[in-house]
């Protein structure tokens, strides 16, 4: 396709997104279980081998999105930009947040808990929060009415696998991890998780996720489930002990798809399937260095930490009975940012203050007809301040910029990572998804026109959200709230 062929459709396809007549009222309950490095070929109905038959069945009665994606391919950055409809750029995050952060999600950030709070919904977070983790970010001060979990990764801790095997008498410290906490409110209610704890993870947040539902069935609600798991290191309960003494992995995916399935249960229970949108998604992609103790990524190439598919095109299953159809399966792309503004829509609020990036998904849930994707023109891969990459419908244009691989590498095992390649290169490389997903085949010689035009438009996103790798300023880009030097814990 020339150039202004492909702008064409560009603009035509951004005009075609309808709103729905009106949102319905009361708008339903939300329900998001946001899980940490579950690749996109995990889950059965992705074509994973672990059996996962209540995503399955979820997806057989609700909608499976092939090209879903999030904002950034990293802990942190991702779960602001779900949280917020923004790239993380936007809010001045990058990468994951480690225990010697002293910076937080702005207190002046509309997070979806506050979308939804502004509707009179009942709000909880349960699980991994990762936008802060003194008590002033924390997610009770980020519109949620409840929060028990834990700061940050699991893998923060005095266990971290790179500490274990020193001699006896060294300093056991993952470069200083102090021990993990879990907090409730934002309080913290147990100074030191053990493994014992970790082992429980996927259990307690299920029971309180169950609770939240029992006490709040007969009001709006909104309730976010973020499972630490399958992040190294990884923990089952023992009713997967069976499964794990063979593979632990596939014992954890096992139980975070009984967690949804024990969701699901429960709003059915009380009769509210037709009354809830439940969203089931990942952080970003599996975490290769750890071979068997992280996914996979069918068809996509790389993982956790790149740009390349694997490490945002992430699985995504949601169900809304009655008013998504049964079995769908939506081949348009979406990311993370559009779900904000999408309940926002749903649920009759109105959309932050401040500007977001994402936009209005609901004609597509709804399968209005014409609806098109929230992110029809082009979207963009940062990493970090990188703006790595960049889509516009079936091109995928990678800008020239260094990536991790494990590619001819030995892959780690049993908790233990193997060592990453650091020093790959990729140049400015044009890949068509549409035939080769796996990025395999670099068209940029045959397609010069339409490398002209991205090249175009990623000059405006690098205007708005700078580019470190073009030494290019931020002009549109927010801070992140920051502790005062003197109130260091
Ligand atoms: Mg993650």
């Amino acid at each position: 396709m020339s150039a202004p062929a492909l702008l064409a459709s560009l603009v035509a396809a951004a005009g075609s997104a309808p709103y729905a007549a009106s949102p319905p009222t009361p708008g339903p309950n939300i329900v998001i279980m946001f899980v940490d490095d579950l690749g996109y070929g995990d889950i059965g109905v992705y074509g994973g081998s672990h059996p996962t038959p209540h995503l399955d069945r979820m997806a057989a009665d609700g909608l499976r999105f092939t090209d879903f994606y999030v904002a950034q391919p990293v802990c942190s950055a991702s779960r602001a930009a779900l949280l917020t409809g923004c790239y993380p750029n936007r809010l001045g995050f990058h990468g994951a947040l480690g225990p010697g952060a002293r910076h937080g999600l702005d207190p002046g950030e509309t997070t979806l808990a506050e979308v939804c709070r502004s509707r009179g919904y009942a709000t909880a977070a349960f699980g991994k929060w990762h936008l802060g983790h003194h008590p002033p970010f924390l997610p009770v001060h980020h519109g949620f009415d409840e929060f028990y979990g834990i700061p940050y990764s699991n893998d923060m801790w005095p266990l971290h696998p790179d500490s274990v095997d020193l001699p006896a008498g060294a300093a056991k410290r993952k470069r200083g991890y102090p021990d993990l906490t879990m907090i409730e409110g934002d309080a913290i209610v147990d100074p030191v998780v053990t493994p014992d704890d970790q082992r429980r993870f996927t259990t307690e947040l299920t029971e309180r996720a169950v609770r939240f539902i029992d006490a709040h069935h007969d009001e709006p609600f909104f309730l976010y489930v973020a499972h630490p798991m399958p992040h190294v290191p990884l923990f089952v309960s023992d009713r997967f002990a069976a499964t794990a003494a063979t593979d632990l992995y596939r014992a954890v995916v096992r139980e975070l798809d009984w967690s949804m399935g024990a969701v699901l249960a429960a709003l059915d229970r009380h009769d509210l399937a037709e009354e809830t949108l439940v969203i089931f998604t990942s952080d970003n992609g599996p975490w290769l260095s750890y071979g068997n103790h992280g996914g996979v990524t069918g068809p996509l190439r790389e993982g956790k930490g790149t740009t390349f598919e694997g490490g945002v095109r992430v699985p995504c299953v949601m169900r809304w009975t009655g008013t998504i159809a049964p079995g769908r399966v939506c081949r348009l792309p979406m990311m993370t940012i559009d779900i904000l503004p999408t309940v926002a829509r749903l649920i009759g609020a109105d959309l932050p203050a401040r500007p977001i990036d994402g936009r209005d998904a609901s004609a597509l849930l709804l399968d209005r007809p014409g609806a098109a994707s929230p992110q029809p023109a082009y979207f963009f891969y940062y990493h970090r301040n990188h703006l790595e990459a960049m889509r516009a419908g079936r091109w995928k244009l990678h800008f020239p910029h260094g990536f991790r691989s494990m590619e001819g590498r030995a892959a780690g095992s049993g908790g233990r990572p193997g060592k990453y390649d650091y020093d790959r290169r990729t140049g400015l490389e044009l890949y068509d998804l549409e035939s080769d997903v796996g990025e395999s085949r670099d068209v940029a010689a045959e397609y010069p026109d339409v490398v002209a035009l991205l090249l175009e438009l990623a000059e405006v996103m690098r205007g708005d959200l700078g580019d470190r790798l073009t030494e290019r300023a931020a002009t549109g880009a927010r801070e992140p709230a920051r502790l005062e030097t003197e109130a260091a814990p």
